[in-house]
């Protein structure tokens, strides 16, 4: 049995994970001790804001109840996300619902082709409500569940404080100290963190969260890392927060924006009481200093007085994510882009996919690191074709780096047969073996038609799926979404 977790890092992974493998051996009556230890003089990364609704199981598995998370948080819905300018002068959406399609995929081809209908606003219902500023949920509704799928837009840094206070509440053992060696046996396993308070500490598994540097996998254990950057090439970031007593923008909405740029995409995520903007660009292409001027320049002279952070980060993985009694969770195993919000999802994903392994650990552990390994591969691969998709399916040649991203040697292998399928008809179910995917036909649909990719054949269209019972029944009966906000920080205010 794993009688000890220590999961070093307190950032979003570790406080999600550590809460993930607690909330799991409490269930199952373990009486496994988990200890986080966290540098209190390495700053987290801040970011990671937007989130996909995987996000909802993961509290709710942990047990933070969602009126929780919407206060401390500062949480907001998110229901998809705005697509502008990845092709010149087009916006398009990726909704997280998706209407059942009318008849068959060769059916949606045909009424793409014959209609020339927006795709996102003829099969899902959240791009109208989401103009028209309606949450995806009630609160009569239980929590984590509404009317529609939906994730979140939040605050990282206060999700992971209230998720520590949390842990620690139900037995996570919480050390402030740096670790500073990582002990390594001769048979290649991790025997002891020390700390810079002179504590050895030992485990049956140690979870490395210590974001890009990987103190304990990268750092003890020595694995390196396989670079995505061929295929993904943006490499900064440089992010703003803008309180709306600096600026509010006149509604709170229930999508982030992903505006592509000459140099890159911006992002613009609305909390509670702030946005939060970003400039995710290459490099090769761009300076630090021009970034941020462009970034200023986009959002306007209200900006000026505010700070701005700037962020660099590869898009790579570890080459593998579980070594002997080493597993890394989060930035310390890699990470590809903010695009489509995926760290966050990577993190709930070897969160419960460790908790589940934990007894195969005990008994097995080099077939569970390596099937572990195999799993997380897969996933990474699963995001990293579909991020390569935003890119590749553009028509903008219009700056070096749009010219770069769309080159022939960006595309990657496992996309392009299928590209060349797409140009025909849409994504058909077979396009994406394998169960549970975070992205399959759905959000391939909404991407390759919003790019306007497909040209399929025309020939008997069948009826456009009508949207607008279903619209005007949401209308009615779901709450204005920051109607359903202000409730939130009523609430909030008289638990003060
Ligand atoms: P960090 O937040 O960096 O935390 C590392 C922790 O390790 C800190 O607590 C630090 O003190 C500790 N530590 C480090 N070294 C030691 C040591 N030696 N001893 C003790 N403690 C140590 N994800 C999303 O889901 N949605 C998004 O919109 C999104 N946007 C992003 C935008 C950018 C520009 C970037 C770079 C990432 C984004 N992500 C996003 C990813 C997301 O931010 C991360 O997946 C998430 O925050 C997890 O970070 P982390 O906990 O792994 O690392």
């Amino acid at each position: 049995m794993v009688k000890s977790i220590v999961v070093v890092g307190g950032g979003s992974a570790g406080w999600i994970t550590a809460n993930l493998l607690n909330a799991h051996c409490r269930r199952a009556g373990r009486q496994t001790q988990i200890t986080l230890v966290e540098s209190p003089d390495i700053p987290t990364i801040g970011v990671g804001e937007a989130t996909v609704p995987s996000i909802r199981r993961t509290l709710s598995d942990i047990g933070l109840p969602e009126q929780e998370l919407l206060i401390s948080a500062e949480a907001t819905f998110k229901t998809l996300i705005r697509y502008k300018n990845w092709n010149l002068g087009d916006s398009y959406d990726h909704p997280f619902d998706r209407r059942r399609r009318p008849l068959t995929d060769g059916a949606v081809r045909r009424w793409t082709a014959q209609n020339n209908l927006p795709f996102d606003r003829s099969f899902s219902a959240l791009s109208q409500l989401a103009d028209n500023h309606i949450s995806p949920k009630s609160p009569r509704q239980p929590q984590y569940q509404g009317a529609f799928p939906y994730a979140y837009h939040l605050d990282a840094i206060k999700l992971a404080n209230r998720l520590a206070s949390f842990g620690r509440e139900r037995g996570i053992q919480h050390k402030l100290c740096k670790v500073t060696d990582v002990k390594v046996s001769p048979e290649g396993l991790i025997s002891a963190v020390h700390t810079d308070q002179g504590e050895a500490l030992t485990a049956d598994l140690y979870v490395d969260c210590t974001g890009f540097r990987a103190a304990l996998l990268g750092g003890g254990l020595g694995v390196k890392m396989k670079s995505f950057a061929k295929h993904l090439l943006c490499n900064r970031a440089v992010t703003m927060r803008i309180p709306y007593e600096v600026y509010k923008p006149e509604r709170i909405v229930t999508y982030t924006q992903a505006i592509a740029r000459d140099h890159g995409w911006q992002w613009d995520i609305n909390l509670q009481t702030r946005r939060g903007i970003g400039y995710v660009y290459s490099s090769d292409f761009l300076s630090e200093d021009a970034a941020e001027t462009a970034l200023r320049q986009n959002e306007g002279p209200h900006s000026d007085g505010l700070e701005a952070r700037h962020i660099r980060f590869t898009s790579g993985k570890r080459l593998v994510s579980w070594k002997g009694n080493c597993v890394a969770v989060g930035l310390a195993d890699g990470f590809l882009e903010p695009l489509e919000s995926s760290g966050l999802y990577l993190v709930e994903f070897a969160g419960r996919a460790i908790a589940t392994m934990l007894d195969d650990f005990a008994t097995a552990p080099q077939a569970t690191a390596r099937y572990y390994n195999r799993i997380v591969d897969e996933l990474y691969d699963e995001i990293l074709g579909f991020l390569n998709l935003h890119y590749v399916t553009s028509k903008r040649r219009d700056t070096p780096f749009w010219q770069a991203v769309t080159a022939d040697d960006a595309i990657l292998d496992d996309l392009r047969d299928r590209l060349e399928l797409w140009k025909r008809r849409s994504p058909t179910e077979f396009d994406f073996p394998g169960a549970d995917r975070l992205f399959a036909q759905d959000s391939y649909e909404f991407i390759l038609h919003g790019m306007k990719y497909v040209d399929g054949p025309v020939s008997g269209a069948p009826a456009v799926p009508d949207m607008s019972a279903l619209i005007s029944k949401s209308r009615s009966e779901l709450p204005d979404h920051e109607a359903i906000l202000a409730l939130v920080q009523r609430a909030a205010a008289a638990r003060a």
